[in-house]
């Protein structure tokens, strides 16, 4: 496999993840380890933005079970959550949490204000893509727990909550004490 740096595109770290990430969603510790000449933290952006993408296309399958019904709210083992996409943040219902949390992450992503050359990630919004990693592990966490049979689903094609786990272990994104499910965050990380 060619490494980043042999490519003279901007966004070679991000062609080479796509690349192999089509070829082998499986291979997790290849995927999720620092290639040769690619920044640490251009590195987990990539993932983030990579694992938003996916999320979007898991919205397309959950939306269909994932009702104001069957979840009126972001709740998750003792937690009820609230949508920091609002100011002040507000209560929203399980798959609006998602949608908003997602669509605020995208626009993070592409702010050229706090992400302005892709070249090089300052660490200060290293904490940004931190803050983002939490709330998408409860995206992750809502659908396993309430939405086991889709999660699986999607999870066995596309190995999305695999690499976001060992990514989240690896970068020391989360603390585990911020996790809803530690155990099982452990366990795919480690999968
Ligand atoms: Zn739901
Ligand atoms: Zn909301």
């Amino acid at each position: 496999m060619k490494s980043p740096d042999d490519s003279d595109s901007p966004f070679g770290a991000r062609e080479y993840l796509q690349a192999h990430v089509a070829k082998h969603p499986e291979d997790i510790e290849t995927l999720v380890a620092l290639p040769k000449g690619v920044s640490r933290n251009v590195w987990i952006y990539e993932h983030m933005r990579l694992a938003c993408i996916e999320l979007n296309y898991f919205v397309g399958y959950l939306h269909i079970e994932c009702t104001e019904e069957s979840c009126p709210e972001m709740v998750l083992s003792d937690w009820r959550f609230l949508c920091a996409a609002h100011r002040p943040p507000r209560s929203c219902t399980a798959l609006y949490y998602i949608v908003h949390t997602l669509d605020q992450a995208i626009s993070i992503l592409t702010d050229v204000d706090q992400f302005p050359l892709l070249a090089s990630i300052p660490d200060h919004s290293l904490k940004v893509l931190k803050d983002m990693a939490r709330r998408l592990d409860r995206i992750f966490m809502h659908a396993y727990t309430m939405h086991p049979t889709t999660f699986h689903k999607f999870e066995n094609h596309y190995h999305t909550y695999s690499r976001f786990a060992r990514l989240m272990q690896s970068y020391e994104l989360v603390a585990e004490n911020h996790l809803t499910h530690p155990e099982f965050t452990r366990r795919y990380a480690n999968s």
